[in-house]
């Protein structure tokens, strides 16, 4: 072997198998490049329709960095139709976007349909050895088939160190059983803070339905693999960081915010699909406001809105005074109607509102200096990318761990403020009259504390991913383990 193949050859070669939905294919595209960057060989791995989102971001990175290895793309066969799924249904978008399919049942069947892709990723695993599987937690199957060609496997859950936590406590206590009423509030036994919830804001009771059957394999998936990797970075939540790795996962890496390895601004623009509205547009926008003087409202990829809520939302927007940019991430052809805006809104709010129908650019808009606020559904990436940014937020939880996520925000970081939703609805979400959307805005823009401890927490964000920061060592970390873990392999095949 020539000195360049035996460099080629001592590279570790990843694997990364995200579930099929943007809050995960994003940060995991991230962590590719993050490993990439040092030196690593990462694949991909996705369905047809998925890899035309990968294509771009990875082309642009590839050529930026020709020094390094190609980031690749291996393509996987995923037959929507004789899976029980409607034609195209390769990615959870198209489950949110189509109000007219039953959500509920669609998303579940969607989930257990990733067991198709187990042979493909045993013949893959066997065929190609990477030293490494960075698997969904939703692909539970994965330890197992990684185990067989003796394969570390990693899970990546996608949420950070304080709900999977407070989840772990929650359902080892079960508090949620000892209250007279289900908005009672009570302190989340042994977690670390003290931190208060209620009953309707607790997720997967139920330990018997099917999604509870899933959520146990997970967790036995997670048990039996090599470790967990965290999108988060140490000093965020050190005391959940530390409880993980004590009473819950016993291994585990915080190697993020993933989204501060995009330095440039293509990066920025490109991660997810493309934006909805035109880059100079927004900029000029942007550009004539004042510094911290815009909120930004966005509510991830998978909720909508009913009309009712939202002209509450842009009533509040207008009551608050304050300007705006809020992205409506309404489907299909109704993203473009305006019915459900109030009378003479658009007309009123002109100079001091900005509504993207679609996609946008959030990293480059929170990013923004005019940005002073973020009104978020509490989705990971979003919290992490506000926190990155160095915004105080309102919290606006509709389901999954999001109402996890905004105690961290409002109880532990102090960063943000709730706009008061008290349960999880599901389709529509709690009701929120605008007279709330006007109170949390306001207090969120004008409050001085939490600005500044969010300042605080941008800057260690971006210390975390520095080199020598703490998240960039544990990625050095991970990375001579999992060298060590070959060699051990190749010194065991040649005894
Ligand atoms: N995102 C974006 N533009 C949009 C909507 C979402 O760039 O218009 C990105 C956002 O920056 C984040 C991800 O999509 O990285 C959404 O993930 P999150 O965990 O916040 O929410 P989810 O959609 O999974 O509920």
């Amino acid at each position: 072997m020539g000195t360049s193949d035996e460099a080629a050859a001592s590279k570790l070669h990843i694997f990364f198998f995200p579930y099929m939905a943007h809050g995960h294919m994003i940060p995991t595209l991230d962590m590719a490049k993050v490993f990439a960057t040092k030196g690593a060989k990462s694949t991909i791995l996705t369905t047809p329709l998925n890899s035309k989102l990968f294509e771009k971001p990875i082309n642009s990175f590839n050529d930026e960095n020709p020094e390094l290895e190609d980031i690749k793309l291996q393509i996987l066969n995923f037959p929507c139709t004789e899976l029980g799924l409607p034609e195209g249904c390769e990615n959870t978008d198209f489950i949110f976007s189509n109000h007219d399919l039953t959500k509920g049942n669609l998303n579940m069947k969607f989930l257990l349909a990733m067991e198709y892709f187990k042979e493909q990723l045993e013949e893959l695993l066997e065929t190609v050895k990477p030293d490494c599987l960075v698997g969904n937690m939703f692909f539970p199957w994965a330890t197992k088939v990684a185990e067989k060609f003796n394969v570390p496997r990693l899970v990546f859950h996608g949420t950070g160190y304080f709900s999977l936590c407070a989840s772990h406590c929650l359902r080892l206590h079960k508090p949620y059983k000892n209250v007279a009423s289900s908005s009672e509030p009570f302190v989340i036994p042994e977690l670390p803070g003290d931190v208060v919830i209620t009953d309707e804001q607790v997720i997967e009771k139920e330990e018997e339905s099917v999604m509870g059957k899933f959520m146990k394999d997970i967790r036995d998936s997670e048990r039996d693999s090599f470790g967990v990797l965290v999108n988060s970075f140490y000093d965020l939540e050190p005391a959940y960081a530390d409880f993980f790795k004590t009473h819950v996962a016993k291994r585990a890496w915080d190697i993020g915010p993933l989204s501060l390895g995009n330095r440039e601004f293509k990066e920025k623009a490109e991660r997810g699909k493309k934006a909805s509205i035109d880059e100079h547009e927004y900029l000029k926008w942007l550009d004539s406001k004042r510094c911290e003087s815009v909120i930004y409202l966005s509510f991830g990829t998978m909720s909508s809105f009913d009309d009712e809520q939202l002209i509450e939302i842009a009533a509040g927007l207008e009551m608050s005074g304050h300007d705006f940019v809020w992205v409506v991430n309404r489907s299909g052809s109704q993203g473009e109607k305006v019915e459900w805006l109030p009378e003479g809104f658009e007309e009123r709010t002109k100079g001091q509102g900005l509504i993207i129908r679609g996609w946008a650019p959030q990293v480059l808009i929170l990013d923004h200096q005019a940005i002073g606020g973020f009104l978020t559904h509490c989705g990971w990436n979003s919290l992490l990318e506000g926190a990155a940014s160095g915004l105080p937020m309102v919290t606006w939880p509709i389901g999954a761990e999001q109402f996890y996520n905004e105690k961290l925000v409002t109880q532990v970081l102090k960063t943000g403020v709730s706009v008061g939703v008290k349960k999880m609805v599901k389709g529509s979400g709690d009701f929120i009259s605008r007279e709330k959307v006007d109170i949390a805005v306001r207090e969120v823009m004008v409050g001085d504390e939490m600005r500044k401890r969010a300042k605080q927490l941008a800057v260690m964000a971006k210390d975390a991913v520095r080199e020598g920061g703490s998240s960039d060592l544990e990625v050095n970390r991970l990375m001579d383990e999992l060298k060590l873990v070959r060699m051990q392999k190749e010194q065991g095949t040649r005894t």
